[in-house]
């Protein structure tokens, strides 16, 4: 049976990156939860908002059944779907990245998506990455990682990405958004970001990507 990999740690230590190429490497499927909870985030602001452009949290909760979120493969690489639009690009931007904090602290947003999360892991071969797969949505995975690196390598690998995707940044709002979710992240109630007891700790602060890949690699026994 293929492995199932739970890859959790702060915001912009590589892991959506790494572990897609992983998937790659293995053959097995690669999920990016975080852009499920950026995905909620995205129609929320789209489609409930109160008069002073704040997120109306109880309307999001009634309006789940309108949400439909898929990821379709496009030669290997998934791309996320909210009913039936490519909003790849779209949860990327730093209005989504400012708000989706707060919508994923809320127990009906995780309630929401953890179902879905876990069917996907039913028959193994795949790999997820987010904040809580290791001690909430997957706590039986066979391997589990939890990645850190300093605020400011942190910071400096989001802008560049930000910048490759086309999306104008700012390095200090950057560096700001970073620490407040990854705060928000860690101190909230349900499913908060920490590393499970089980977890192999890698700081990536002065590793390539490559390195942190060979290194994650060197655990998993095929
Ligand atoms: O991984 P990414 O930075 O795109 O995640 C965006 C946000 O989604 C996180 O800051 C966090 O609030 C939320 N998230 C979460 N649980 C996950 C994955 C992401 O709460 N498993």
């Amino acid at each position: 049976k293929k492995p199932v990999i739970a890859i959790d740690g702060y915001s912009s230590t590589g892991k959506s990156s790494i572990s897609k190429i992983i998937a790659q490497k293995l053959g097995i499927i690669h999920l990016d939860t975080g852009a499920l909870y950026r995905g909620v985030t995205w129609f929320a602001l789209q489609n409930c908002l109160n008069e002073d452009g704040s997120i109306d949290l109880q309307n999001l909760f009634s309006s789940f059944d309108e949400i439909e979120l898929e990821f379709k493969n496009n030669n290997g690489e998934l791309v996320l779907f909210l009913n039936h639009i490519d909003i790849s690009k779209a949860i990327r931007t730093n209005e989504v990245s400012e708000n989706v904090s707060l919508v994923a602290k809320q127990k009906e947003v995780r309630d929401f998506l953890l179902h879905s999360q876990r069917s996907l892991a039913e028959k193994g071969g795949i790999i997820m990455d987010g904040r809580d797969i290791g001690t909430v949505v997957l706590p039986n995975a066979d391997y589990k990682f939890f990645l850190t690196a300093s605020i400011d390598e942190r910071t400096k690998r989001r802008y560049q990405e930000l910048l490759s995707l086309g999306i104008e940044a700012n390095e200090q709002q950057v560096k700001e958004n970073l620490i407040i979710r990854d705060k928000i992240d860690s101190e909230r109630e349900i499913a908060p970001l920490k590393q499970a007891d089980d977890a192999i700790v890698i700081d990536n602060t002065n590793l390539s990507r490559r390195e942190t890949i060979d290194s994650i690699l060197s655990y998993i026994k095929n």
